[in-house]
């Protein structure tokens, strides 16, 4: 594989054109689909090297390699020869043969070599440098090492076959090798595609995996981080900041590990490799980075504020959590800045009107307070008073919450209000709460 537009070419490089014989052609005894669509691609390709060598499968009759030598057997069936599997083929290429003549319409004239493979009777050759015995070689090596050839191109049929044996001895043997794509067609038996595909993309393929495990290992750490960031917080090994700017290392460190997860999928699509991992690697990065983003950009887009109340003007007052609340960085007066911040930041915040005489409405208050899980610390009916403390679920933060139910014409008024006892900013967590009682509040 390689995009052979941005490839600048020279003096070292050869195209190697395999077997683009009529055999392997539509209508050719061991026809490759589409095997004739290479011809106009070849033909394009060539003009741009100053080398070219040609390529024939070039069998005497009863050779090895034909089902038709091996009674009992027949075409795709693998035996095992002296020299290892054999896959049996029908009748092709036979030396002289109308079959294995080169397609009338190739058109290569600059062509320098013309190299015959598989005229051993009892070996074959898919690889125009070595013989499938491994040993015999065809003299291709030795004819580009001494022409100064470093790289070579190799197209045509088929790829999983000639094509693909060509390339990996070729690389083997020293030289640089690339497969032009768009200028192979595939028999694909069995599979063998996907396997010469793996074959030819292994050294890429090996390094994007690389890539992929380093990306899915920073993100699973980013987001481990993120994670002991609040917990760290809860079991006391930190105060909230350092939590805080352990979520922001691991929030930037996200990003990295995201951009690592997306080369190293991008690198696989490119080796033809399968994408499992690559996917697993960017979602747990995109994870990573999503969580702190979303809660800086709720920092930087919301007031700093960390009193939400309905009643901006008078609004519920603090009595039975205060015990619990001393020593709090946060006091629970109600600033007329606060008020004005609230005002702009969460303009959609006002009380509950319900049409119920308040004993009712407070009931519906507290069953409302029990299904939002709060710690309920005190209810009081005769004051239209319910105090409760809820808990951030990564930080484990106390914020604290009262609800006044208050008579309101014929029906009641129901206030809420929600303050942290740590922060300057809540990320916007006092407002989300104050609104999702709001709504268990509401009728259905
Ligand atoms: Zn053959």
């Amino acid at each position: 594989m390689a995009d052979n537009s941005k490839v600048k070419l020279g003096a070292k490089d050869a195209l190697i054109v395999v077997d683009v014989q009529n055999d392997f052609c539509p209508g050719g005894r061991l026809a490759v689909q589409k095997g004739d669509e290479v011809v106009p691609a070849v033909n394009a390709l060539a003009q741009r090297f100053a080398n070219v060598v040609l390529t024939q499968d070039w069998h005497p009759p009863g050779h090895q390699s034909f089902a038709t030598s091996h009674p009992g057997r027949k075409p795709f069936d693998s035996i095992k020869l002296p020299y290892g599997e054999q896959v049996l083929w029908p009748d092709h290429c036979v030396q002289g043969s109308d079959g294995a003549a080169l397609h009338k319409d190739l058109s290569v004239p600059q062509a320098q070599l013309l190299i015959r493979k598989g005229y051993n009777k009892d070996v074959d050759s898919y690889s125009a440098f070595l013989e499938a015995d491994r040993r015999t070689r065809t003299g291709l090596e030795g004819y580009l090492e001494e022409r100064g050839i470093k790289r070579v191109f190799v197209c045509g049929l088929a790829t999983d076959f000639c094509v693909a044996w060509t390339a990996l001895d070729a690389r083997k043997l020293g030289f640089a090798a690339a497969v032009i794509e768009d200028a192979c067609r595939a028999i694909d038996n069995q599979g063998s595609l996907a396997a010469a595909w793996e074959k030819i993309t292994f050294g890429r393929r090996r390094v994007a995996r690389a890539i992929v495990w380093l990306g899915l290992a920073l993100g699973v750490a980013c987001a481990a981080a993120e994670l002991l960031s609040g917990l760290g917080y809860r079991f006391g090994w930190w105060s909230f900041r350092e939590g805080i700017a352990v979520m922001r290392v691991a929030g930037w460190s996200a990003l990295g590990a995201f951009a690592v997860s997306l080369i190293g999928v991008i690198a696989e699509g490119a080796a033809h490799a399968r994408l499992r991992v690559g996917f697993v690697a960017l979602v747990i990065s995109a994870l990573a980075l999503g969580f702190p983003a979303y809660y800086y950009y709720q920092v930087q887009h919301l007031p700093h504020i960390h009193d939400i109340s309905t009643d901006t003007q008078n609004p519920p007052a603090f009595v039975a959590v205060l015990p619990a609340r001393q020593g709090a960085e946060n006091k629970t007066d109600y600033s007329p800045q606060t008020a004005e911040q609230q005002k702009e930041g969460y303009p959609d915040l006002a009380p509950a009107r319900l049409e119920v005489p308040p004993p009712a409405a407070f009931e519906r208050a507290l069953a409302a307070a029990r299904a939002m899980r709060w710690d309920i610390v005190a209810a009081d009916p005769a004051q239209g008073r319910i105090e409760a403390t809820a808990t951030t679920l990564l930080f484990g933060f106390k914020d604290d919450v009262v609800v006044r139910v208050t008579p309101d014409g014929a029906g009641s008024r129901v206030d809420v209000r929600s303050l942290s006892r740590v922060g300057r900013s809540d990320f916007g967590t006092n407002a989300k709460r104050v609104r999702a009682y709001l709504k268990a509040l509401a009728p259905t």
